[in-house]
Order: C-alpha cells, then sequence, then structure tokens
C-alpha cells in the first residue's frame, strides 16, 4: 500500500508566502550605526525580499550560486536569508570576526559569486578582496551615506559595485520563484576552524523548515506571533541558531541590534523595545548582567524575558543571577552542524512537583532535553554507547534530519563522521534518563590528569558562583607527572577582591581534592573567539612554557 499525502517539496518559499500574506502589519525593528531605529512592517519586508530575488535573477543568479553576506544583525540580512534561495540562490553568512585572510578563504572555498556587505564593512572586504574575486559587490547602505556604484571589469577581476537600495528600487515587477527540490541548498555556514581550516556545512529547504518547526514548538523554544524578538546571536553564528527563520515562520517582531553589541547599548535598546525572547553566548549575559546590577535603577529589564543562550556552557551563577531578576534562561546545545538546535532546556512535566529548586537549577546548567527528530548517543571509550544514567560520559554522536552528513567538498573523515553515519561531535557528554544532555567538555578541553578526565566546565561553574568573580576558564597544562593539571584564569569585577586560596576551599566541597585547579592565575579578560566564547587555545598558549611549582598536582 502506499500513502495517499501528497509529495510537495518542503520549502523556505512557502513558509515566506504565508508571512507576507498573514501577518503584513508585524514589525521589524532594526538599529542603524547612528543608534537610531528603522521601522519595517512585514508588509514592506515581503515587497522588499521579493525584490530582492527578482534582482538577483535579472543579475543572472543561477541556482545553486553562491551569495555572500558580510552583514550585522537588521532588516536588510533578514531579507537575504529568504530573498536569496527565493532566486534559486544559496546564502552564505561570512562571519565578519574573522581575520580578514580566513575570511578570503573561506570566500573563495565557498565559490561564492555576488557579496551582498554593508556599507560600514568595506574595508573590512577590502582587506580581503585579493583572496577572492566576486563578481558583483551589492552594498547595503547602512549608515545612510552615497553608495559609489562602479561597472566592473571582469578582465581586471574588478566587481561591479551595486547600491542595495538602488537594486530593490529598480527590481522587475514580476517575480517568480524558482522551482526547486526539498534538499536543495539554501544556505551555508562555515565552522570557525579553531582546528584545521574551517568547514561549510550546507542546509537545505528540508533542513532548515524541520528544524524552524521543530524550534517553534511549545517544548522547544515555544516560539510565538506575539514575540518580541533581540537576536544578539550574529546572524552568520549558524546563521543566528535558526531563528530568523522561524520566528519570520511565525510572524514575530525583531528588534535587531545592528553592530551595537556592547552591554549597555543592548540594555539600552531593550528600555526602547523590550523584548520576549532574546538569544546570546554566555559571555554576553554574563557581561549585561554584572554593568546592570553594578549600576541600580539605570535600566529596567524586561520583565519575564526569556533567554536562549548557548554555544557554551552557561554558568548555574548566570541563570541564577537572571531568575532573580524574574528573567529564565534556557540552555540549548548545538553546533554549526546540527543547524544548530539539538537540545535545549523545558521544564519536564515528569519532573514537576519531584525535584527540588536547586535540582532545576543544575538542570538548567545542563544542554537540556533532546529535541524531537534529533538522535544522540554517548560512545564509551570502548566503543559502546553508554547507558543513559547521567553518569557515563563518553563522545556524543548525533544523527537527524537537519544535521549535516558531510562537509561542502572535503572528503568525508573517519574523525567526523561514523560508519553507520553518525557525526561525531567533538564533545564528551553524559545523557540521563529524562533525555538531558549533560555537556563535560569539547574533548580537546578536558583535562587528563593521572588517567583520569576532569571536565574544564564543572570547573568554571563552580569557580564563576563566587560572588567576586566576574569570568573563569580553566584549561589543561602540561604536567611532568601527571601528563596533564587544570590551570584556572579568573577575572575579578570590578573592585572585587578575593585571593586563590580563598577561591580553592569554596570550590572544594563540589570536588575530589585531585580535581582542584593547583594554580588559579588572575588576568585582565579572557580572550574571546569570533563567536564571542571563551578562546581556550589562546589560553593554553598563553601557558604553554608554565613551570609547575615541585609539590603541584594532588
Ligand atoms: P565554534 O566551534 O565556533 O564554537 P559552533 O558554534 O558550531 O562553532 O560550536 C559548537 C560547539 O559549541 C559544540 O560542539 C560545543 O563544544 C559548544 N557548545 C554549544 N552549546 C554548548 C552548551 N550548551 N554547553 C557546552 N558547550 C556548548
Amino acid at each position: 500500500m502506499k500513502s495517499t499525502m501528497m509529495s510537495v517539496p518542503l520549502s523556505l518559499n512557502t513558509l515566506f508566502e504565508r508571512s507576507g500574506k498573514l501577518f503584513p502589519q508585524s514589525e521589524i525593528v532594526s538599529r542603524l550605526p547612528d543608534k537610531s531605529l528603522r521601522r519595517h512592517t512585514y508588509g514592506q519586508y515581503y515587497q522588499r525580499t521579493r525584490a530582492l530575488a527578482a534582482t538577483l535573477k535579472k543579475l543572472g543568479l543561477r541556482k545553486g550560486d553562491r551569495v555572500a553576506t558580510l552583514c550585522w544583525n537588521h532588516h536588510a540580512h533578514l531579507e537575504c536569508y529568504f530573498g536569496i534561495p527565493a532566486a534559486g540562490g544559496v546564502m552564505h553568512t561570512l562571519n565578519l570576526r574573522l581575520s580578514p585572510d580566513e575570511i578570503g578563504w573561506i570566500a573563495h572555498h565557498a565559490q561564492d559569486r555576488f557579496l551582498i556587505v554593508d556599507d560600514i564593512l568595506l574595508p573590512l572586504y577590502q582587506q580581503f578582496a585579493k583572496h577572492h574575486a566576486f563578481e558583483r559587490v551589492i552594498v547595503f547602505p547602512f549608515s545612510g551615506a552615497p553608495v559609489a556604484t562602479r561597472d566592473g571589469d571582469p578582465h581586471a577581476g574588478e566587481p561591479a559595485v551595486d547600491d542595495y537600495e538602488q537594486l530593490l528600487a529598480d527590481a522587475p515587477d514580476h517575480f517568480e520563484y524558482v522551482e526547486h527540490d526539498e534538499n536543495d541548498p539554501v544556505a551555508m555556514c562555515y565552522t570557525s576552524g579553531t582546528t584545521g581550516r574551517p568547514k561549510g556545512v550546507a542546509y537545505s529547504h528540508r533542513s532548515t523548515v524541520i528544524h524552524s518547526l521543530v524550534q517553534s514548538m511549545p517544548d522547544c523554544m515555544a516560539l510565538a506571533g506575539r514575540d518580541v524578538v533581540l537576536p544578539v546571536t550574529p546572524m552568520f553564528h549558524a546563521n543566528s541558531w535558526g531563528v530568523p527563520y522561524s520566528a519570520v515562520m511565525v510572524g514575530a517582531k525583531f528588534v535587531f541590534p545592528g553592530p551595537h553589541l556592547h552591554p549597555e547599548d543592548l540594555l539600552d535598546l531593550m528600555q526602547l523595545e523590550p523584548p520576549t525572547l532574546s538569544l546570546g553566548v554566555p559571555t554576553i549575559w554574563l557581561a549585561l548582567i554584572q554593568l546592570y546590577e553594578a549600576n541600580p535603577g539605570k535600566w529596567t529589564l524586561p520583565a519575564g524575558m526569556r533567554s536562549l543562550v548557548g554555544g557554551a556552557a552557561v554558568p548555574e551563577a548566570l541563570i541564577r543571577q537572571f531568575a532573580k531578576h524574574g528573567m529564565s534562561i534556557a540552555q540549548g546545545w548545538g553546533m554549526t552542524e546540527t543547524s544548530p538546535l539539538a537540545s535545549l532546556f523545558y521544564e519536564k512535566p515528569s519532573l514537576i512537583g519531584k525535584i527540588s529548586e536547586d535540582e532545576w537549577f543544575a538542570r538548567r546548567a545542563t544542554g537540556g532535553v533532546i529535541v524531537p527528530l534529533v538522535q544522540l548517543r554517548i560512545i564509551g571509550e570502548d566503543g559502546k554507547a553508554c547507558d543513559w544514567n547521567g553518569k557515563d560520559v563518553g563522545e556524543l554522536q548525533a544523527r537527524g534530519p537537519y544535521i549535516t552528513g558531510a562537509y561542502h567538498e572535503v572528503e568525508q573523515d573517519p574523525d567526523k563522521f561514523t560508519d553507520d553515519g553518525w557525526l561525531r561531535t567533538g564533545d564528551v557528554a553524559a545523557i540521563d534518563s529524562e533525555g538531558f544532555v549533560r555537556i563535560a567538555d569539547r574533548t580537546k578541553d578536558l583535562i587528563k590528569s593521572g588517567g583520569e578526565w576532569i571536565s574544564s566546565v564543572d570547573l568554571e561553574n563552580a569557580i564563576m558562583a563566587h560572588p567576586a568573580v566576574a569570568e573563569a576558564a580553566v584549561i589543561a597544562v602540561a604536567h611532568p607527572k601527571w601528563t596533564e593539571r587544570p590551570l584556572a584564569c579568573v577575572v575579578l569585577k570590578p573592585g572585587a577582591r578575593v585571593d586563590a586560596q580563598t577561591l580553592r576551599e569554596f570550590i572544594a566541597p563540589k570536588f575530589a581534592r585531585w580535581q582542584l585547579p593547583d594554580v588559579i592565575e588572575f588576568i585582565d579578560a579572557i580572550p574571546r573567539t569570533s563567536t564571542g566564547k571563551f578562546w581556550k587555545l589562546k589560553l593554553r598558549e598563553r601557558y604553554v612554557d608554565w613551570s609547575w611549582p615541585t609539590q603541584s598536582g594532588a
């Protein structure tokens, strides 16, 4: 017997069409470089996005061609999210925080044909232009200044330069979506490449639609049309965790911060346009809440705002601090390779009324519950799958309809994918019987001491619970006797004081003696990666020649 259902391809275009028609009054607010706010309705967004798609077709974009974006978070970037695939193209978000050489290498590897760039980022483009010849550079006049357009010279490898707004104004009236299969690509992102060269992941209509549906479910992000979404996560970081797609799908209001991501700017923006849902990596919220508490009465936090925080371990202390101010943090785990949401905290009914408040906070400090359609497994050192008992740790592997099965133009590598088709995440984790995923570490960040593993995440969490501590990162440092020992780098809050011995005593009850860091270094700042996470690689480099006092190591 056959199913009687229609075989209609899943399509971003269908989501977009419905939103444009059903939610024309929904708003998109963008903060401009001069900090003023620009407002669009979904009605305008719909027209502009279709105009972008029609223009790209007119300019000769072919199916599957890559269109790179080098943009902050704003309405025109959102237009690219739907407009480029509508024209049959593949949006490739370039990470503007990488070095110019890296950006150029990535654009070249992806064979990007066109570039859409914020005018204020043109100086950055100039620095990597030598690595890759785009055919067209479309400049978005984000600052409001006029764009100097130019006809290109293909013989001299000089791209044509267009004004984004002018192109939209001159767009053909008639537009038809490019036919596609649901497995055709719509967007691509490169991993940050902390180990080896960055690698490209290409998302399809199908994977993006399924991810959007799963993400917005009530027991997931509970994303709804009445939400006001503040995506602090850059739109080049795993597509701002896929939220631009799902928020358009439900017709939610957007508040885009533009280039203004400092805590004081975010707090100011929250006064003007209070969000109900915000997303960002933990370092953003650590800095924001500390600034907020240091300036009583200056700002009001949006009552009841929920924050989706992930990309790195979220300290329990931060979750408690937010709760004190009436805001909830839901931690999620994912990777560029997993679209990215693979697990997310929610208040699981099976635990309601059964566990204490402290236990809830401990659950919130995990990577959350595996979301529908994602399969996760933990493979122990013996190569066998571990039980879901919350204790047995091993390599976290993933499989599912929105998890990448390969990297763009890279030979299949057994270090990245198993023979039976699972993604090897490079994370070490345990899963408990309720499906909560506890990330112990990235494989490369685990500390191997005397044959036993120590989780740097657990140590960081404990240290960051001390009221004098602003930030902490724990790294493995080579040790002649124990292979490696933990070294903690701690940044204190302004004006706060605590010594290493007091900190060690503060965390001691939570750990075996041999797990405690032998050395606590007080430093000015923890280096950040291009996506704003603690950059432990840089710290390891700093301490590579460290010589331990002879009695160190428990
Ligand atoms: P990058 O390598 O630039 O950080 P991704 O953003 O794709 O690229 O990062 C994915 C990685 O981030 C995961 O493999 C994991 O190590 C880490 N990560 C993501 N979410 C969490 C979390 N909730 N807790 C701990 N680590 C996390």
